[in-house]
């Protein structure tokens, strides 16, 4: 007999499997706004310029192992204890698998509720209690129900926070918020885990939207763990490159933190990819490239908030039933309707329109040649 025989099968990730869907449809019209890649006014995806450069300006090189801590010159544009990782993935991984290593293991972890859909499969495969951390309510963050649940968390619990645009709301804290929230965990004791996807795509500054991690750093003088991705932030998504850092008290506990993130690095992969680390080297280390990024980041975030505003009018002009004003006023790559899974699915069999079953959708997806048919679907949809 099999080994897998008596094992029920694993169903598929509902964000990859929404990809699959609107591959294998046939039609003419259909619009992916599922997974959250950035796509060009095209809808094609896009290869930065900065990237292009990047590769261009690349010597030739050997494909030895890097070590195991990653690409040294990549690491070095990052602070503290770090790691290179399989891009925010890996780093998630690495962060939660080096702080169960410790003394201190802590076996509760908090995400919010709704989150990025890997959060909750990685950390209870690797054996944390998962709890929720409730933080949207009609269209808006919820402040009051997050930071009372927050207040109630386990002293010394890891704490995933979005740094920058929420995955799937996006929905920020505001920066006295973020104050607010900052207190409570270090008052609480509680570890922040900064898990960043999407910095430069809220205000088209890589810098502005990392400022709740220099907050929390240079303000409160906490420990905390930076998760970096630089899957959209340079649109490298299959090139899984990412870094993990931990900004620590002493220097000690720094050199502690590297020996542990080296340790778990070495007994899950031994050692990232080489490739990307060197595009996303020269971009941030040549200045004339990182200032090419810089506009990339301006393209991609503007682009996406003229999409918000174009779909925002289209429902406004068709009268729409219903306010959709969040369209507009949450940020980043998302806009999360709220609409019922019934209306998805009928969306995507009548309209070819893709989203995800919570409600989720990528507004990169959007784009001049398609964003009417987009509101014009969702208008027959919700009447
Ligand atoms: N965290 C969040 C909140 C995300 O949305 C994503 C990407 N969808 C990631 C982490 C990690 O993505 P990647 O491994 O592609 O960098």
């Amino acid at each position: 007999t099999s080994a897998f025989q008596a094992q029920d099968l694993v169903p598929p990730d509902v964000s990859f499997d929404v990809t699959r869907r609107f591959l294998a449809d046939n039609n003419d019209n259909k619009i992916n706004l599922g997974q959250g890649t950035y796509r060009d006014e095209n809808g094609q995806p896009w290869v930065l310029p900065s990237v292009k450069m990047a590769k261009a300006s690349l010597d030739e090189f050997n494909h030895e192992y890097l070590p195991i801590l990653g690409f040294q010159p990549f690491r070095d544009e990052a602070a503290d204890s770090s790691c290179q990782s399989l891009s925010g993935t890996g780093a998630l991984l690495l962060v939660t698998l080096a702080l169960k290593k410790l003394q201190s293991a802590p076996d509760t972890i908090y995400i919010t509720d709704p989150t990025w859909v890997n959060h909750h499969l990685m950390f209870s495969t690797i054996g944390y209690k998962v709890k929720v951390l409730p933080c949207y309510k009609d269209g808006t963050f919820d402040f009051d129900a997050y930071t009372a649940c927050l207040r109630q968390a386990k002293a010394g619990s890891p704490v995933v926070l979005h740094t920058c645009a929420h995955n799937p709301t996006g929905c920020d804290p505001t920066k006295e918020q973020w104050k607010l929230i900052g207190s409570i965990m270090k008052e609480n004791r509680l570890f922040p885990i900064f898990d960043s996807a999407y910095l430069g795509f809220n205000s088209g500054s890589f810098d502005e939207d990392a400022w709740p991690i220099r907050y929390f750093m240079e303000e409160l003088s906490v420990e905390l763990a930076v998760c970096l991705s630089m899957a959209k932030s340079m649109g490298l998504y299959g090139e899984r490159i990412g870094l993990v850092s931990f900004a620590t008290l002493t220097r000690e506990s720094s050199q502690i933190a590297e020996s542990v993130l080296q340790s778990v690095q070495r007994s899950t992969i031994t050692a990232p990819p080489a490739y990307g680390a060197r595009v996303a080297t020269a971009i941030l280390s040549t200045p004339s490239i990182r200032k090419q990024w810089q506009k990339d980041l301006i393209t991609m975030s503007s682009r996406i908030r003229l999409m918000r505003k174009c779909a925002y009018e289209e429902l406004v002009r068709l009268q729409t039933p219903g306010d959709w004003s969040c369209i507009i006023h949450q940020t980043g790559m998302f806009a999360f309707l709220g609409i019922s899974k019934t209306q998805i699915k009928h969306l995507e069999k009548k309209h070819h329109v893709f989203m995800l079953e919570t409600s989720r959708l990528s507004v990169a997806g959007l784009n001049e040649h398609n964003v009417r048919r987009f509101a014009e679907a969702l208008d027959e949809t919700v009447r």
